[in-house]
């Protein structure tokens, strides 16, 4: 996932013949399950010597968005405890009509902005 990241980023600055980059803003949906602890390491260790090393990395993380098809609902995914778990589980139901709602967002990992040094 990083990986595709740094590359993109790169092939961006080389269609801009940036001579460094310095900085990404990247939006992590939430429903990603990317640890940003990891995200933030794996970028460290890729963009060492290339034009990328020392860039500012910002993250931005988006909560999931669920839609419900039977009532239009759509807000932010909820959580609830489950005691099954011991940790607050995402609940597919919707909260106007418990409907079963669909996941329409937050899944997603996108550049959103790259500072470059032309
Ligand atoms: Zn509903």
């Amino acid at each position: 996932m990083t990986s595709q990241i740094v590359k993109s980023v790169l092939e961006e600055a080389k269609k801009h013949n940036a001579k460094r980059v310095d900085g990404v803003h990247l939006v992590i949906g939430k429903l990603t399950f990317l640890g940003l602890e990891q995200v933030r390491f794996a970028y460290e260790v890729l963009v060492k010597d290339s034009i990328m090393e020392g860039s500012k990395l910002y993250i931005e993380e988006k909560d999931g968005v669920v839609r419900c098809s039977n009532c239009g609902y759509e807000g932010c995914l909820k959580y609830e405890d489950n005691p099954m778990y011991h940790v607050p589980t995402p609940t597919l139901n919707c909260p106007k009509c418990r409907g079963v709602v669909k996941i329409v967002g937050g899944k997603e990992c996108t550049i959103k902005s790259v500072k470059l040094a032309i």
